[in-house]
């Protein structure tokens, strides 16, 4: 940078002149108004020294009436600027020559001169400059010569009129050399100011208090696309546009900014800008701000604050905001809003098995089904990981429900992720209401209220929200405040049903079933409570409750030598609420550690359903536990929907079919079919197999038939407290078997 100073310094030097005619027009006009000002000025004051002086009147009307005509030219504004100066250096020279012409050349009366050609400066052009100086030089040597009286007041410059001109021009030429400088340093000061005005990038321009543009810059005109210089500040920013409270800044030497304005560019696009006004020596100076990239940035971070960022669906926030609008803005004339609750069926089982990239893949593409069946003005929010709301504005339960309908025959279309076909399916709940003062979360509440009950029948279906649904779940919630104190107050109890070895109908161990002894409801079953019990968390200490339970009973029947236990095998059933509990395995260790009987005497069941919404997680732990010695059983198997893929991946050694396969088999040629397939697999696979639900002789014959290991149900035995269980495995059983037909209970 300063080699290119340097190398540019002999250029600069060698213009010690001024170059002139670089005022801008505004400027010129301003100063030049003055000056005629001045000009008239000196009429009434030249009249006054005339006559004070003795000068007849006509004489001195005549050569006023000269510079009157000289200030009338001047004043035209068509004129060409250049010839209106000149117009003006005339008269004020004229009026010098007048003044020493009527004070009989006082020596004191030229010095108006000097200050005529100082004034005529600040025009900053030869022209001017030239006429004033080129006057003086004239007048002294012509007049001096004609009439030396009237022109030199001193006797020795009357006599050598010639050199006392000389000895003037001397005298006005240094003065004027004083004024060229000046002029000359104001010239390189301006340039300064522009140089620096015209690197600034922002489009940046000044007014004067008449709102008339004093100067700007390059941007500015690209901006605008015409050269603003001298136009009315409101003429530029297109009348109505202006952002007038920016000329504030005049008055209350303040600086502004201005809303984000929408500004036309002179290319046709519109640009984004913000206008600060500052004040300024004698105007305001204001700037555009290009705030483009601004606003872009502010949208987009107000799109992440409330969208989702995989599906670019509303997220919860956005929707709370659009259902509460809903609600208080009728839409086509009526107050009805409805709101579809959807939750996908076994998501997280494909979530596992696929892998989270086609998880996310999933959603996407289920996001799209939904917006499918959707108009544009109707709300999607992804409020959860499988999780979907829809807004439905103007719309009443019926029409969400055949929305619904509508969204589920959508979703369950098969879908192609990664090459293969994905089948999926939805629970969705229906809410809708009329009342504007509903609660936007009460609403999507109940949506989900009934969400749960459609889940709760089986998924894949739509479920309109019904008062019953909250009667019920108001139950579970007393329920659950219930259990709390069931377990203080030992009302619940374990009870056992044995299992039975099929080839010689011997009992080989016996399932632990909870039950509560409720003091107003009488005895529950865990069908009833179970469920809420994992959902307050009471799940947890239950189930180690029932364990300990367990444990002991078996250590109590080891010690009995009345009952054969040493291959007794207990099962225990085990919530996957509690497999999430770190404690589960350390416990069990606990417990082992001081039993004194086998780890494999010990059998933990999980339901299939549990597993495949567990995933992962779940597996993991069962590893754990199947690694302390006891063993792992699918309960309710044929229900949950578990792949091939997952269930060769499960630690597990003993499948227990659901006895929705079992009870009536004996006439049913399709569940004959199902469990023969369910063995088969299983002895692939190498598990043992257990029937549940045997209650007829027949389904007895028919699992027995069908190579099933072992079989538990009501025909053999019901769930009954440990020491009926006692009795029956002593062999002296209290309970009657039903008709044996062709197989006969034996005990050991
Ligand atoms: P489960 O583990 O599948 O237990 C078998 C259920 O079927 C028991 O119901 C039993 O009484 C019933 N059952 C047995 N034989 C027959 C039959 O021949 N016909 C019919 N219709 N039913 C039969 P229960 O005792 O009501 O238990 C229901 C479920 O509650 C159990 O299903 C189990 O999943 C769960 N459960 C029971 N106790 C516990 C527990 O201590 N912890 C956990 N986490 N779950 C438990
Ligand atoms: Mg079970
Ligand atoms: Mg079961």
């Amino acid at each position: 940078v300063t080699d290119d100073v340097r190398s540019r310094g002999p250029a600069a030097w060698s213009s010690v002149l001024p170059v002139g005619g670089r005022l801008p027009a505004p400027v010129f006009r301003s100063r030049h108004r003055w000056l005629v000002g001045i000009g008239y000025a000196h009429l009434p004051a030249l009249l006054l020294v005339g006559t004070a002086w003795g000068v007849g009147t006509s004489h001195l009307l005549a050569e006023l009436t000269g510079i009157l005509g000289l200030l009338v030219v001047a004043s035209v504004p068509r004129l060409d600027h250049r010839l209106r100066a000149a117009a003006v250096t005339t008269a004020l020279t004229g009026c010098s020559t007048v003044l020493v012409h009527l004070t009989g050349g006082l020596t004191e009366s030229h010095f108006h001169f000097f200050i005529v050609v100082a004034l005529i400066t600040v025009y900053q052009q030869w022209t001017p400059f030239l006429i004033a100086i080129g006057w003086v030089v004239v007048h002294h040597a012509v007049l001096g010569s004609l009439a030396p009286a009237s022109t030199f007041g001193s006797p020795e410059a009357t006599a050598s009129p010639l050199l006392w001109s000389l000895i003037h021009g001397v005298a006005i030429l240094a003065a004027s050399a004083a004024n060229l400088l000046t002029w000359r340093l104001a010239e390189v000061e301006r340039q300064r100011a522009e140089d620096v005005l015209a690197s600034v990038p922002q489009p940046t321009y000044g007014i004067g208090p008449d709102g008339v543009i004093t100067f700007s810059n390059r941007a500015l005109t690209e901006l605008v696309g015409l050269d603003p210089i001298g136009r009315h500040h409101h003429d530029l920013l297109h009348g109505e546009r202006a952002p007038c409270h920016l000329c504030a800044s005049v008055q209350d030497a303040q600086e502004h900014r201005s809303e984000d304005v929408l500004w036309p560019h002179a290319d046709g696009t519109s640009v984004p800008v913000e206008l600060r006004s500052r004040p300024a020596e004698s105007g305001v100076v204001i700037t555009f701000w290009d705030i483009g990239d601004q606003l872009a940035h502010r949208r987009e971070l107000e799109a992440l604050a409330l969208t989702d960022a995989l599906t670019g669906l509303a997220n919860r926030t956005l929707l709370g905001d659009r259902l509460q609008q809903a609600l208080e803005a009728p839409t086509g004339g009526t107050t009805d809003v409805a709101v579809l609750f959807l939750d996908l069926d076994r998501f997280k089982d494909l979530n596992d098995t696929l892998g989270h990239a086609a998880g996310d893949s999933i959603i996407r593409a289920i996001s799209e089904r939904i917006r499918s069946q959707t108009r544009e003005e109707e709300t999607i929010a992804r409020t959860g990981g499988d999780e979907f709301v829809v807004l439905l504005p103007g719309a009443d339960v019926d029409v969400g429900v055949a929305v619904a309908q509508r969204v589920l025959a959508a979703i369950s279309r098969p879908l192609t992720i990664e090459g293969g076909e994905v089948f999926l399916s939805c629970s969705v709940g229906v809410a809708a209401t009329s009342d504007p003062g509903t609660a936007p979360d009460r609403l999507l509440a109940d949506a989900d209220l009934a969400m749960y009950a459609a889940k709760a029948a089986g998924g894949g279906q739509v479920q309109a929200y019904r008062v019953d649904l909250r009667d019920r779940a108001g139950e579970r919630a007393a329920l659950g405040g219930d259990l709390h104190r069931a377990f203080d107050a030992c009302e619940l109890e374990v009870q056992y049903q044995p299992t039975w070895e099929l080839d010689d109908l011997r009992i080989s161990g016996a399932e632990a079933l909870v039950r509560w002894r409720h003091p107003t409801r009488g005895v529950l079953s865990p069908r009833v409570f179970i469920e809420v019990a994992e959902q307050t968390g009471a799940i947890v200490p239950m189930g180690r409750w029932v364990l300990e339970q367990v444990c002991q009973q078996l250590e109590t029947w080891r010690h009995d030598p009345s009952i054969p236990a040493d291959e007794l095998v207990l099962a225990v059933n085990l919530s996957v609420r509690q497999l999430r509990d770190p404690a589960v395995v350390p416990h069990l260790r606990e417990l082992l550690a001081h039993a004194t009987f086998e780890p494999r005497q010990l059998t933990l069941e999980v339901t299939e359903t549990g597993l495949v919404e567990e995933g992962d997680a779940a597996i993991a732990v069962l590893e754990e536990l199947r690694a302390l010695g006891v063993s792992l059983a699918i309960d309710d198997f044929g229900t949950g929907f578990s792949s091939l893929s997952t269930l060769r991946r499960l630690p597990v050694d003993i499948l227990k079919i659901d006895r929705s396969f079992i009870t009536g088999i004996g006439a049913d040629p399709g569940n004959q079919q199902v469990v023969r397939a369910i063995v088969g697999l299983a002895r692939g696979l190498g598990l043992d197999v257990v029937a549940e639900g045997v209650e007829e002789p027949s389904d007895l014959a028919a699992v027995r038939a069908l190579s099933c290991d072992r079989a538990q149900g009501y025909l053999l035995a019901h769930p009954s407290p440990a020491e009926q269980v006692a009795e029956l495995l002593r062999g002296r059983s209290p309970l009657r078997l039903p008709e044996p037909g062709p197989v006969i209970a034996k005990v050991g």
